[in-house]
C-alpha cells in the first residue's frame, strides 16, 4: 500500500511518514498545497493523509479539485482542534475521516487501517484466504498459524494482493502501489518477491495470469470473512 502525506509542518511530516513506513507502507511526502495536490493527481495512492491548514493552496480546496476530477482515493483530513469549521467543510469537500491536532499516531494508524480495508471491501483487519492470514494490525502473516517471516517489500507486495483478493493485479499497478516515488522502480523485482513469497507460502497460493499480471484466487472462508 502507498500513502501520501501532506503536512506543511515539518516535525509532524517526518513523525507521520516515520510511523508509516514502520507499518509497512511505501510514503510520499508533500510540505505544501500545491506539491500535495499535484501528486495526489498523478499519483495512484490507496490513502493520503491531509492537512487542512496549507501554505500555497489549502486542504479543502486540494480536496475539492481531486474529487471534481473523478480521485476517490480515501482521504484522512487533519484539522486545528478547535475548528469544528474544518471538519465540516472537510467533510463536505470529500473528506472519508479525520483526526484532530494533536493525536496520537496509534489513532491515525488505526484510522488509515480503517480506510485502506473499507476501501477493499473488508470488515475486518484480518485477511485470511487458504492456509494463509494477514494481520494488518500487527503486520503479521502466518501460515496454518505458523508465522511467516517477510521483509518489508515482501510484505506490502502480499498485502496488496490479499486486499484485492479474486481480483487480477498487473505488475505495473503493483510497481505503483509498493514504492514511493523516491525509489528506483524496477518491474522485474516484483518477480523476485513473487518468487520468494511462494518458497514462503506454498508455491499455488500466488497464481500467474499469463501476461496481465498475478491473483490471489478468494475461497469460501475470504468471502465469509469478507461479508461478516
Ligand atoms: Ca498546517
Amino acid at each position: 500500500m502507498r500513502l501520501l502525506v501532506v503536512e506543511d509542518d515539518r516535525d509532524l511530516n517526518r513523525q507521520v511518514v516515520a510511523a508509516l513506513e514502520g507499518a509497512g507502507y511505501a510514503v510520499d511526502r508533500a510540505y505544501d498545497g500545491e506539491e500535495g495536490w499535484f501528486l495526489g493527481d498523478t499519483e495512484p495512492y490507496d490513502a493520503i493523509v491531509l492537512d487542512i491548514g496549507l501554505p500555497k493552496r489549502d486542504g479543502v480546496s486540494v480536496l475539492t479539485a481531486w474529487r471534481k476530477s473523478g480521485r476517490a482515493t480515501p482521504v484522512l483530513i487533519l484539522t486545528a482542534r478547535d475548528r469544528w469549521s474544518d471538519k465540516v467543510e472537510g467533510f463536505d469537500a470529500g473528506a472519508d475521516d479525520y483526526v484532530a491536532k494533536p493525536f496520537h499516531m496509534e489513532e491515525l494508524l488505526a484510522r488509515l487501517r480503517a480506510l485502506l480495508r473499507r476501501a477493499s471491501g473488508h470488515a475486518s483487519s484480518e485477511i485470511s484466504v487458504g492456509p494463509v492470514r494477514l494481520d494488518a494490525r500487527a503486520g503479521r502473516v502466518t501460515v496454518n498459524e505458523v508465522a511467516v517471516k517477510l521483509t518489508s517489500h515482501e510484505y506490502r507486495l502480499l498485502s496488496y494482493l490479499m486486499h484485492h483478493v479474486g481480483r487480477i493485479v498487473s505488475r505495473s499497478e503493483l510497481v505503483e502501489h509498493l514504492y514511493d516515488q523516491d525509489f528506483d522502480r524496477d518491474s522485474n523485482t516484483i518477480e523476485v518477491f513473487v518468487g520468494r513469497l511462494r518458497r514462503k507460502l506454498g508455491v499455488d497460493f500466488i497464481q500467474t495470469a499469463r501476461g496481465l499480471g498475478y491473483i490471489i484466487e478468494g475461497d469460501a472462508d475470504a468471502r465469509a470473512k469478507a461479508a461478516r
